[in-house]
């Protein structure tokens, strides 16, 4: 578990440090002045403009003009920035710096994620466990830390609640059982977004959107005040957008997010994601055991007597049966 001990340091300070660091020099009076320079976190960028939230002080319109541009850092959502401040009034600025990322995806395009919710249905659309399993390897290779949310709990029978506590009770994941429709458990989804800025994965259907929409509510004014000026930038394709669910934590939508996967690792490399064979490093007969066909595996006697579920054994084959034909091509 020494991996997940790492996961929890790296996930640290990210949203430090956000409320405005107005200068001295500036500051005549309480407040943030033109002028001055605050840090913020890019939530959307469209044809040129970066949308800046500052924590206590609201959104910034702002274009990028720093020393990062020679550097050719190109500033993506999620990315925490110092800005200058043009013309409070109106909230505009300059972005001048760019600070370093803990992380970047590819595709959604976006930096310092701290966790991801990822969401499946109880039932309609039953559960796919392969892919699930696929994307917390993903997400196990990414470093990020994962929480599971299985919604749609209204439509279910207590055996199908049960069944998904069987396969994922034991893997380390924390688990929410969640009804959008009846806004049960939302929330402890709260709870545990707070402070962070999460991406929100999973097949469609699930009621991803519908958990967004109890989240981020209209009357959220710094909400309703990002909408407004992200309205004349409609028209364009779709952009990744952190959405923000209180002052200090962000959520963001990640269509798409199934195609992340990318098997870049090794197949030995691959039980390192299954954080329930953790507890079983070091206690088969073969140093270096991958738990496949070698006499004496410690996990295979898991599977055997039920402490390894056997879908998660299964999918745990399947994707290392797949990582080692791709590397004979
Ligand atoms: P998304 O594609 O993951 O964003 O899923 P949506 O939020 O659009 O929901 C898909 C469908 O499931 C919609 O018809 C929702 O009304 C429905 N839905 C969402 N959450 C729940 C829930 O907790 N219980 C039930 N019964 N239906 C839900
Ligand atoms: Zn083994």
């Amino acid at each position: 578990m020494i991996r997940r001990d790492q996961k929890a340091g790296s996930q640290n300070s990210t949203l430090e440090g956000y409320a405005c660091v107005c200068s001295s020099r500036n500051q005549k009076k309480a407040g943030c002045q033109t002028g001055q320079l605050m840090q913020g976190k890019i939530v959307k960028g469209i044809a040129g403009f970066y949308y800046i939230h500052v924590v206590g002080s609201g959104v910034y319109e702002c274009k990028a003009k720093g020393a990062f541009r020679r550097e050719k850092i190109r500033p993506l959502v999620g990315d925490n920035v110092e800005i200058e401040v043009l013309n409070e009034g109106e909230k505009t600025g300059n972005m001048i710096q760019v600070f370093p990322r803990s992380n970047e995806l590819i595709r959604p395009a976006v930096a310092n994620i701290d966790q991801v919710l990822l969401v499946f249905a109880v039932l309609q659309p039953n559960p796919h466990y392969n892919l699930l399993d696929r994307f917390l390897v993903m997400m196990e290779d990414k470093l990020l830390p994962v929480i599971l949310c299985f919604n749609k709990t209204d439509l279910a029978a207590d055996a199908q609640i049960e069944e998904l506590q069987a396969i994922y009770g034991g893997c380390g994941y924390p688990m929410i059982f969640t009804s959008a429709r009846e806004e049960e458990n939302i929330d402890r989804v709260r709870a545990v977004l707070k402070g962070k800025t999460t991406a929100i994965a999973g097949p469609s259907g699930v009621g991803k959107s519908s958990i967004i929409n109890i989240l981020h509510p209209e009357a959220n004014m710094e909400t309703g005040e990002i909408s407004r000026k992200i309205e004349r930038g409609k028209h364009t394709t779709r952009h990744s957008e952190l959405f923000l669910i209180d002052e200090d934590s962000y959520i963001m939508d990640t269509p798409g997010f199934s195609s992340l996967y990318v098997n870049t690792f090794e197949k030995e490399d691959l039980k390192h994601y299954f954080p329930e064979f953790m507890d079983h490093e070091g206690k088969c007969r073969f140093h270096g055991c991958d738990h496949i066909h070698e006499p004496g595996c410690s996990v295979k006697a898991a599977v055997d007597e039920g402490q390894i579920h056997r879908v998660r054994y299964r999918d745990y084959v399947e994707m290392y049966e797949e990582l080692k034909n791709k590397r004979r091509h």
